[in-house]
């Protein structure tokens, strides 16, 4: 089966109106692929980027969202929310969530199942970290945290959620994995998934994410089951942005 790449931009708690829409306008003049290229703002932002987007090629994806419906939940966002501004994908469970606000498996999986309730695509991010690669657990965390989710909303629902892997050592350090390395850790995930149903992980799309720049996408995107990037540092730059989603065909 062909699944058509994606290239992700997390942009993270980064931007400002000005520096965002020069960033937008420099993805739109090139950012022509046969892949699908997602751009994930912070919150503030959503209502200009999805202005500056509409009608574009490029897609909208949220950073995080609350698992919660509406109410007294100060600093959430919801998915109605979300609704209103054109957002495909969300991203979940992004290792700075897990790490940093302590979200957990079961978390993870509840918010998932609050995107697939409003018709959003989860981008599910898991990985390990690199004391769990140093004792050979990395195949193990992944499919403890797809596990998770897999309990919850069920393997058929993974028809609608597209999976990054993003080794925590590689985030934000300019440690990529190297091509082989992620290759490795996604045909594992596809072949966990296999287990459980043969055609949802056919169609599965798993990107990689973890200090991904231009130089390094090239050999990336040759790997078999990689079907594209989630790109931190690098998305805020409209030229090497755009380097990475040419080298995605
Ligand atoms: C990310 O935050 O999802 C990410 C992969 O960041 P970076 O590319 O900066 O490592």
């Amino acid at each position: 089966m062909i699944r058509q790449k994606i290239v992700a931009g997390n942009w993270k708690m980064n931007g400002s109106k000005e520096s965002i829409l020069n960033l937008v306008n420099g993805l739109l003049e090139g950012s022509k692929s046969s892949a699908e290229v997602v751009i994930a703002p912070s919150f503030p932002y959503l209502s200009q980027v999805a202005d500056l987007t509409a009608n574009s090629q490029l897609t909208l994806a949220a950073q995080n969202v609350s698992e919660q419906a509406k109410g007294a939940y100060t600093g959430e966002v919801s998915c109605s929310m979300l609704a209103d501004f054109n957002v495909k994908y969300v991203l979940i469970g992004h290792s700075e969530r897990r790490s940093l606000y302590g979200e957990s498996d079961q978390l993870v999986a509840e918010k998932v199942k609050a995107c697939l309730a409003s018709g959003f695509k989860p981008m599910l991010c898991i990985g390990e970290t690199l004391a769990e690669r140093e004792a050979e657990q990395t195949i193990a965390v992944c499919e403890r945290q797809v596990a998770a989710v897999v309990d919850t909303v069920g393997i058929e629902a993974f028809k609608d959620i597209v999976i990054a892997y993003e080794p925590v050592w590689a985030i934000g350090t300019g440690l990529s994995a190297s091509a082989q390395q992620a290759q490795e850790v996604h045909q594992a995930i596809r072949a966990y998934l296999a287990g459980l149903s043969a055609s949802v992980s056919e169609g599965v799309q798993i990107l990689y994410g973890g200090s991904v720049k231009a130089s390094t996408s090239a050999e990336l995107f040759t790997m078999p089951d990689v079907d594209g990037a989630l790109v931190g540092g690098a998305s805020l730059d409209a030229k090497e942005f755009l380097d990475i989603i040419k080298a995605a065909g």
